[in-house]
């Protein structure tokens, strides 16, 4: 992980780098930000430059041996601590779930506390960070400096912490050892001790800006850039959420399609147009259908708006928008929230396992009605 590696960010990346070149690197931050802004990559990235032996102008070297060594997440004198699950009764700590954790954050470099307990545990339950993780800290912070210019220790989501272990962190905090810096990563600090809070120096990570995010998606996922940015968009600066919605348009890939066949032929009434519209949605599994219905009901709404709506507020990809456009014209207050409740009585008809091609001829039908009001 490198600074470059992480979207957008440019000003927290200015200040941590200016930071090191004034040798004024504090011994407690706090990395505070939502999920999926990049907290955690930057306080990797931070710790690359902390102890690179040859940082460059914006960013670690990549080649020096301590560069080499953090690049695998197994620098001797940086160390992690972050929510784990405990199995039995014997003492559960991070150093157990290493492996795990170097794997995980290499591959992915940016997730969700959630997606990390389902990686280690199937998701079954949430993590913690445990008080037997108290003595292991207290160890490696007693060790001498094996080769880095700074001991780090980066904690995530150090609110996940029980009090007894919170408390003994403070005592930690409150005497440093020489050279060490401590990052704590968290995403809620409204759930640290106060006491903890007010020995860190606080550092404000903010959503990723939309074009940034854009970038970021498209370059890593081969999606075009139209694509990437609708799920930026919606996504609100969390590369996540970004990522979820992503993988949620490729499964709605198919939608759009369906979506202004179903209109065209009912708008139209041409029945024939309509059962052949029915000859395609019926063999869809009753879940595909659901969300073809809660697709169809946001393409919709989207129409109803588009006829009063700023456009840059227009959440679509190109195609989407450019149907939309025309579209809007037949859709207004008398029809609407009809069309709308007949999707909704079909979605519950296809749930109580209705007969598929009754259901659809039945709700098109129904359209055709609302389209002639
Ligand atoms: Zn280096």
């Amino acid at each position: 992980m490198f600074f470059k590696d992480i979207a957008g960010q440019q000003p927290v990346k200015e200040h941590l780098i200016r930071m090191v070149k004034e040798g004024r690197v504090s011994h407690a931050q706090l990395f505070a930000g939502g999920e999926g802004v990049g907290s955690l990559g930057l306080a990797v990235a931070f710790a690359r430059y902390l102890n690179c032996l040859q940082p460059g102008e914006t960013d670690g070297c990549g080649s020096c041996s301590s560069c080499v060594k953090i690049s695998k997440l197994a620098h001797p004198d940086i160390h992690f601590v972050f929510p784990v699950i405990k199995e039995g009764s014997s003492p559960t700590v991070s150093d157990d779930k290493i492996n795990e954790w170097r794997s995980f954050f290499l591959e992915n470099h940016y997730f969700s506390a959630g997606q990390w307990f389902e990686y280690i545990s199937g998701g079954k339950k949430a993590g913690m960070i445990y008080a037997d993780e108290s003595p292991v800290i207290l160890r490696k912070l007693s060790l001498k400096n094996f080769e880095g210019r700074y001991k780090i220790m980066i904690i995530w989501l150090p609110e996940r912490m029980n009090d007894t272990g919170a408390n003994k962190l403070l005592k930690i905090l409150e005497e440093p050892p020489q050279n060490t810096v401590f990052l704590l990563v968290s995403e809620n600090p409204g759930g640290l001790l106060a006491t903890i809070l007010s020995r860190t120096q606080q550092i404000s990570i903010p959503p990723i800006d939309t074009d940034s995010l854009t970038i970021a998606l498209s370059s890593r996922f081969n999606v075009s850039e139209a694509e990437a940015r609708v799920a930026s968009r919606l996504a609100r600066g969390n590369y996540v959420q970004a990522v979820v919605n992503l993988d949620m348009s490729k499964d709605n890939s198919g939608f759009f399609d369906l979506f202004t066949a179903l209109m065209r032929s009912t708008y139209s009434r041409k029945i024939f147009e309509i059962v052949k519209w029915v000859d395609a949605a019926a063999p869809l599994s009753r879940d595909k259908m659901k969300s073809f219905f809660d697709y169809a009901t946001g393409m919709l709404r989207e129409s109803y708006m588009y006829n009063f709506r700023q456009p840059e507020l227009v959440y679509l990809t190109p195609p989407e928008e450019e149907f939309v456009k025309k579209f809007a014209a037949f859709i207004n207050e008398n029809n609407i929230e009809k069309m709308v409740g007949e999707l909704q009585v079909a979605y519950a008809h296809i749930e109580q396992n209705g007969n598929a091609r009754i259901v659809l001829f039945d709700m098109a039908i129904k359209l055709v009605t609302l389209f002639k009001s």
